[in-house]
């Protein structure tokens, strides 16, 4: 019998090129197990993509004194070349920038609101007086509480390692201008994950199939409990918040990343002049999905991903 199959392969982040153990470590593996279904007859959709938000890319484009636009489609582009040498047998590689992307992200995040799945809370956060924005974690640099480093940045300390945040870093100052940052209110939308948690661990146990590092890692993480994850950041380059009056923050990268397979397959499914086909891949039983990821990837695909599914669908 025909499956459908989905290989789904981690999104790039486009702040830098490829090197190996990306090619070893997913695109070659994704590659192979894509290439076997297609020989067996299944029906095989491939995608994936640059992640193209976030601060690590505004951070680069601080430091070349370019914008942020110009280095994700800088590595956009590389990656398609480098992938296309390689012989990678996508059927899409798209990135996060696309009309699409952004309309299929935003509507997830409408719902998820609607829903009551995501809520506001007022929070502190520092804010830099000359450049007038409020600082993201990797624009504030200090000292380090733990080791003394005077390089510490507002979410890890290069030296000792120690995760921080801005608010623990001594002496705080802006990574863009130097000058000292003031504390200010601000509000932000966050991803009601503990509602999810009980119905995310019955599930998991029941995963065969999983990769045993996978299934253990996610468990842990469930017992240990899961948090309310914020899902907005005050920056300019992003996706912006769907809801009125709140379009100048913009969605956080993780949030909007993961949908990207989604995102991708509707794309897939446009282009080919055939607009519900990638329905196949993700409503019925007959479609199957499988996730080439990183480790550091894990929690986003086994526990945010289809966290956000659920509360869209349920
Ligand atoms: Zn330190
Ligand atoms: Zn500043």
């Amino acid at each position: 019998m025909t499956e459908n199959i989905g290989v789904f392969v981690a999104w790039p982040y486009a702040n830098g090129d490829l090197h190996c153990g990306h090619v070893a470590g997913v695109y070659l593996p994704a590659d192979i197990f894509a290439r076997y279904h297609r020989l067996r007859a299944n029906r095989v959709l491939m995608v994936s993509g640059s992640d193209s938000h976030g601060t690590p890319i505004t951070v680069k484009a601080e430091q070349e004194g370019t914008t942020p636009r110009q280095v994700f489609e800088r590595y956009h582009a590389r990656f398609l070349e480098s992938l296309r040498d390689l012989g990678v047998s996508f059927d899409l590689f798209t990135h996060t920038d696309t009309e699409n992307h952004w309309a299929v992200s935003q509507d997830i995040f409408r719902v998820l609101w609607e829903k009551n799945y995501i809520f506001r809370k007022a929070m502190r956060q520092l804010y830099c007086e000359k450049d007038a924005m409020f600082l993201p974690d990797r624009f504030v640099e200090g000292t380090c509480p733990h080791c003394g480093y005077d390089g510490a940045r507002g979410d890890q300390c290069e030296r000792c390692g120690k995760l921080l945040d801005s608010f623990e870093v001594v002496e705080p100052r802006c990574k863009l201008c130097g000058t000292q940052p003031v504390i200010r209110d601000t509000e932000h939308f966050f991803l009601d994950l503990p509602a999810f948690n009980e119905e995310l661990l019955a599930w998991v146990q029941k995963q065969t199939h999983w990769r045993p590092n996978v299934s253990s890692f996610t468990i842990n993480y469930l017992h240990e409990g899961l948090q309310p994850r914020p899902v907005s950041r005050d920056i300019t380059w992003g996706i912006t918040v769907p809801v009125e009056g709140f379009e100048q923050k913009r969605i956080y990268v993780w949030f909007e990343a993961v949908i990207g397979y989604l995102a991708a397959s509707i794309e897939w499914a446009k282009n080919h002049r055939q607009p519900d086909a990638w329905e196949d891949w993700w409503k019925g039983p007959e479609g199957k999905g499988y996730y080439f990821i990183g480790k550091d990837n894990i929690p986003f695909h086994a526990i945010i991903w289809p966290a956000q599914r659920w509360g869209t669908v349920g």
